[in-house]
């Protein structure tokens, strides 16, 4: 059923909605809020200063706007509540004068004065008759709150009904409400309780819905055919003795498991997850040179032009005493260049390329593609992924590289479809980042330190939530930081910002600049997270740090450090957080995303979230963690027993994969 024959939702409302993914009934009834407001009405007189409350009272005096200055307006206006009559202020709503008409009954959102008698309201609702629950959605520009909920009310009120995709005997076990009831109360909840009862059951039928598809994946992936090859064990190890370190025990295993799976006739599909720094790069180099001395041509595909600047280097190096050929293949090459790089991979004369998603080009032809390598996994989609693949002529074998330190059962879950290898431990001769949480007034401390390292010859790294200021007014964004650093440094030390609604061609540059020495201080959004390595960064700094995950704290962190110098990590914060203190505690990846699970705080896991290829609509895989385990659980026996046969839906999804023979 569309949304065009929803009575009362109009053309232009109907085309926000489709921007938001709405197409159809089915689409209203699973955009599931993402909080509600208790709306718990009181009587004026039990208001406390502090809190906000909410009170109902009916307008007594026509409103005054007065103008403070340039966009910042206030009403002011007389309310009879609970037979006070008390002095109603809400700022910038001037718009709301001529809805605000004497005798009208609302509800004050806000916080109470008593002794001046004056009431300062956040919001004010209207058509509100007692307590109340309200779900709040995402909402984009030109979408009204009002018209999304109207559309969902049509919707349950359409009586259309939804699937209900958890396999009977499971909604027996676990008893389950009804699917239907379930969205029903998302949308409208009575109660608490009710909406925990509802939220239990959609979350877990969506984690059951996608492990059952991340298992039957692994499966499939279990029986495609690949390349057989003979592994010269000899020659790698003649290799291994040339590089000027000890392997640690996690990347010999890691390699040795490759070794093994470049051997069997089974196609490769390895993640090999491992923290910043643990050395992921000699083991995609052994990939590499085994793939090679079979005989066979690899691509690795890195997500920004920097970072396969940084591999090419790398790589060149490594495998400086051998014959292997290496190309870098980017964006910047000019036409030219790309297409002589295009002619030499067809014709079999370059060994490795190198690059970004350049590489999915159509022009790009290999002669015999054996191996493909994909870096920071979770940035690409799986239909890049997969673009590379294809290019092989049997199906080359696939690693990928994580730098996302999630722990080992959330990564089954959530990369079930792959073999894991987990670089835990790191090589030793690194100094640990020390760490240090600020508060705002002791900013002076971490200016201090800054110009010490920067007169060492070192740079710096300055990260903020924000780009522009918001009217979140408290935070810190990232151009008001760059004025107040031009000013602590009286100008005479180069600092650029760098943010993600820049076009990739000046990040680069300034990217460029900062690696070359040039720029000082780098103050940036979190675009600097992917994991470009500036060995001369010595002290990373946080602004607002409350703001984000652990996990994500420990990416940026993992920017500096890179070297043999002593680095440092200011985290600056005015809130009391525990969350904070882990950072000082500890610099393993591994043990900080297990905190962040079980804190369960706010933030992203490590980078998932950007995955365009596990974004749910109710689960969250961290908070939801035990839910995900058991749904995985009882997906994998659903798909072992064959107790799809009954449904639909599932035969549906592995026909989708291709899973049915
Ligand atoms: P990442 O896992 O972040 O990709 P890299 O592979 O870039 O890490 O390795 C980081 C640095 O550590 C490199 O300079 C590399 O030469 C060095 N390295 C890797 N493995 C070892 C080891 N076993 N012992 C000492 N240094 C190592
Ligand atoms: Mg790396």
């Amino acid at each position: 059923m569309k949304i065009e024959q929803l009575k009362g939702i109009g053309p232009k409302n109907q085309e926000l909605l489709n921007k938001i993914g709405i197409f159809n009934v089915e689409d209203l009834l699973t955009y599931y809020p993402y909080k509600y407001l208790f709306i718990n009405i009181i009587n004026i007189n039990e208001a406390n200063e502090n809190d906000t409350v909410y009170v109902k009272g009916n307008i007594v005096t026509v409103p005054k706007v007065g103008y403070i200055r340039r966009n910042f307006n206030v009403l002011s206006f007389l309310v009879n509540i609970d037979n006070t009559i008390v002095n109603v202020r809400i700022f910038n709503r001037a718009f709301m004068k001529n809805n605000l008409v004497v005798g009208k009954s609302i509800v004050l959102v806000g916080k109470y004065n008593k002794l001046k008698n004056t009431f300062v309201a956040s919001d004010i609702k209207f058509n509100i008759e007692g307590d109340k629950i309200e779900a709040k959605y995402h909402l984009i520009n030109g979408l009204k709150e009002s018209v999304l909920v109207k559309a969902i009310d049509l919707a349950l009120k359409s009586n259309y009904k939804v699937e209900d995709l958890v396999p009977d005997n499971l909604n027996k076990e676990y008893k389950f409400i009804d699917k239907n009831k379930a969205i029903n109360i998302i949308h409208q909840p009575n109660s608490y309780e009710e909406i925990k009862q509802a939220k239990l059951k959609l979350i877990y039928e969506e984690l059951f819905n996608y492990t059952f598809k991340i298992n039957a994946l692994k499966i499939k992936n279990k029986r495609a055919l690949g390349i057989k090859r003979d592994i010269n064990r000899d020659e790698i190890d003649e290799f291994l003795s040339t590089i000027p370190f000890k392997l640690t025990e996690d990347q010999l295993n890691a390699i040795n498991e490759i070794l093994e799976d470049l051997a069997t006739p089974e196609r490769m599909n390895r993640l090999i997850l491992g923290d910043v720094g643990s050395g992921k790069t000699i083991v995609a180099v052994i990939a590499i040179l085994a793939n090679y001395l079979s005989g066979y041509e690899s691509a690795f595909m890195a997500p920004t032009e920097i970072l396969a600047k940084q591999h090419y280097d790398s790589l060149i190096n490594y495998f400086a005493g051998t014959d292997i050929k290496i190309a870098l293949l980017t964006g910047h090459l000019t036409k030219k260049e790309k297409e002589k790089i295009y002619e030499d991979l067809n014709e079999g004369k370059i060994n490795l390329v190198i690059g970004t998603h350049a590489l999915i080009n159509d022009n790009v032809k290999f002669k015999k593609l054996g191996l493909v390598i994909i870096d920071e996994q979770h940035l690409f989609g799986v239909k890049q992924r997969n673009a590379l693949q294809e290019k092989g002529q049997i199906g080359p074998d696939v690693l990928y590289l994580s730098a996302t330190p999630i722990p080992r059962s959330y990564a089954l879950c959530l990369y079930g479809d792959l073999d894991l290898s987990m670089i835990k431990t790191k090589p030793k001769m690194r100094k640990e980042i020390i760490t240090i949480v600020k508060k705002e007034n002791e900013i002076k401390d971490v200016l201090f330190k800054m110009l010490e390292e920067i007169k060492a010859g070192h740079q710096v790294f300055i990260v903020s939530p924000l780009i522009e200021d918001s009217e979140e007014s408290n935070l810190n964004s990232v151009l008001k930081l760059k004025e107040k650093m031009d000013i602590a440094f009286n100008y005479k030390i180069k600092i650029e910002i760098i943010h993600g609604k820049m076009k990739q061609k000046e990040k680069d540059e300034i990217m460029n600049d900062f690696l070359k020495g040039e720029i000082k201080i780098l103050i940036s959004t979190t675009v600097i997270e992917v994991g470009i390595d500036i060995p001369n960064a010595t002290m990373m700094v946080i602004f607002n740090a409350e703001r984000f995950g652990l996990a994500a704290l420990h990416q940026l962190r993992g920017r500096v450090g890179r070297n043999d110098l002593q680095s440092y990590c200011y985290l600056i914060s005015n809130m009391d957080n525990e969350r904070l203190k882990v950072m000082e505690e500890s610099t393993d990846g591994f043990y900080i995303s297990e905190k962040d699970f079980e804190q369960r705080g706010q933030g992203d896991l490590f980078g998932v979230k950007q995955s365009g290829d596990i974004i749910f609509k109710i689960a969250n895989i961290r908070t939801d963690s035990k839910i995900l385990l058991q749904a995985s659980k009882d997906s994998e026996k659903y798909l072992k027993n064959k107790e799809y046969e009954n449904s639909k839906h599932y035969k549906n999804v592995l026909a989708e994969i291709d899973f049915l023979d």
